[in-house]
């Protein structure tokens, strides 16, 4: 007899070997603990990261890419915008400017006379203080913030090494969590190699920019415009709109003697952003942000890999036509950013939801007695199809605690862009600086909740916000 297996027979056999191997691995998935956990390493969730640790938890931060840093390192917008901040910006700041990798600039083309652009150059004259004010400020005071991304990502790293307390995963995906009722229990995570793992936390943040550690969890989103009925928004539309804020690719340019000259994309891109945000970076190099690129919603419509290659083309088409101009004439194109530069995506309901009205109150104004951040960028909402909403405002506002606790959860916090701010509001204090305030009440909250064992919600307030130097003036009666 024959016992050569057939090809069925032996295709029948890999498979079953294949489904027994998969399940043998999954119960051999390696299971990590700690008191607080962080999904997404940008300037929410280093920050989150450096709170937390240094309030005394371990804590685990995982990252899917290869560094931390998120949209302001590897979407390469590296600058800080003028506004209000607080002290683990200023810390940063300090140890970058020490190694000179960061500077101050300011738009040295403010008349447009160059071309349609900002030029904003590292001028040394210039100091911190005068980078942490927007509102009521004039736009010839504004000055900004740059630093150099390795050094950034290399100074968080330090500091996240000196706490003894933060394991940083790096090339690390969240794929699943798990939860019992209104707690997460654990979450999956799967290694750049294929190994999966499970995290068991006391306390998890989302700091994923686009909430998707709370999206797979069920929590409550919102996306897009709100209709004016949803929070009483003065500038909100009557029903609910479809448009996201713009998405952009930011390049980096470099001098050159003999600079290359930019091929145009093929197949031609017809309409591209004609200005841009240029900032100087340590070391002379220039990043290139050309505003509104493509809308918003492309990400949602045709995914991420579409919306990256579109973006490309009109990058290059976009260098393609800056270089005619002779600011720019000896500089060649370096990199294009390898992540996508994403204003805005999915939001979570939260215990508050910041709105316009808050903006337009001001801390003056506002009741809010558990206000943990201070902001004040003006409203901006802009990019085709998407109802514009400009506005300076009159002074900074503060940013509820309760923002950053999805609506009904017990041990989970959101500190990124997702949090629980309105589309207008979150148009508003989605800055840097602001994701920075915000990681770092996120993860010294979660570090309360975790050693008091106790309900994020629970925490005691008023000791977080002195733990965060939140202003007198900030700080309401309960
Ligand atoms: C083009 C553009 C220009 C801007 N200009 C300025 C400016 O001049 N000044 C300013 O202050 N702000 C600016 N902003 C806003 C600011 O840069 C961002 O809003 C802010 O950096 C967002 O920080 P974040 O922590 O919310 O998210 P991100 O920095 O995007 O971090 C999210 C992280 O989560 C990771 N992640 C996502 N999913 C997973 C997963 N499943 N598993 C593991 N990790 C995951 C991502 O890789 C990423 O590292 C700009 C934004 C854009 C897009």
């Amino acid at each position: 007899m024959n016992m050569k297996p057939t090809l069925i027979q032996s295709t029948i056999v890999s498979l079953i070997a294949a489904t027994f191997v998969a399940a043998t691995y999954g119960a051999e998935m390696t299971e990590l603990q700690t008191d607080v956990c962080i999904v997404g390493g940008g300037s929410g969730g280093y920050a989150a990261a450096i709170g937390a640790a240094r309030a005394g938890a371990n804590v685990i931060l995982v990252e899917k890419q290869d560094r931390l840093g998120g949209t302001s390192v590897n979407a390469y917008v590296c600058n800080w915008e003028p506004g209000v901040s607080g002290p683990l910006a200023r810390e940063i700041y300090d140890r970058l400017a020490k190694i000179g990798a960061a500077g101050v600039t300011m738009d040295h083309n403010a008349d447009r006379k160059k071309g349609p652009f900002g030029l904003w150059l590292i001028t040394p004259t210039e100091t911190y203080e005068q980078t942490l004010r927007r509102a009521a400020n004039p736009v010839r005071s504004w000055r900004a913030v740059v630093f150099d991304p390795d050094k950034l990502v290399q100074t968080v790293s330090a500091m996240l090494a000196e706490t003894k307390r933060c394991k940083v995963m790096l090339e690390t995906t969240f794929v699943e969590a798990v939860a019992d009722g209104k707690r997460v229990e654990s979450i999956k995570i799967v290694s750049k190699d294929g190994k999966t793992s499970r995290i068991k936390a006391r306390i998890f943040i989302d700091s994923t920019g686009g909430a998707h550690l709370c999206r797979k969890l069920g929590c409550e989103t919102m996306l897009g415009p709100d209709a004016k009925s949803r929070f009483d928004e003065p500038s909100a539309p009557d029903k609910p709109g479809q448009t996201l804020n713009a998405i952009s690719l930011c390049y980096r340019i470099r001098k050159s003697d003999r600079p290359l000259r930019q091929t145009p994309p093929d197949p031609p891109v017809s309409r591209y952003p004609r200005g841009a945000h240029v900032t100087e970076v340590p070391g002379g190099d220039r990043i290139l942000n050309p505003l509104a690129m493509v809308p918003g919603r492309m990400l949602i419509d045709k995914g991420y890999d579409a919306t990256l290659a579109e973006c490309r083309r009109i990058a290059q088409a976009h260098w393609r036509s800056m270089q005619e101009n002779p600011t720019f004439s000896m500089f060649e194109l370096h990199s294009l950013a390898p992540m996508l530069g994403i204003r805005e995506s999915y939001r979570v309901v939260g215990e508050y939801v910041l709105t316009q009205n808050d903006l337009l109150a001001t801390i003056a104004k506002q009741t809010h007695p558990d206000v943990t951040a201070l902001a004040d960028h003006s409203m901006d909402v802009h990019g085709k199809g998407a109802q514009r909403v400009h506005g300076e405002l009159k002074g900074p506002y503060g940013i509820p605690y309760r923002c950053l606790i999805p609506k009904g959860w017990e041990n989970l916090l959101v500190a990124c862009r997702g949090a629980s701010f309105s589309h207008i509001a979150a148009s508003s204090c989605r800055l840097s600086r602001t994701m920075i305030q915000l990681g770092r009440a996120a993860g010294a909250a979660a570090a309360m909740a975790a050693k008091d064992d106790v309900p994020v919600r629970e925490i005691d307030v008023a000791a977080l916000q002195k733990q965060l130097g939140i202003p007198a003036s900030a700080m309401k009666p309960r």
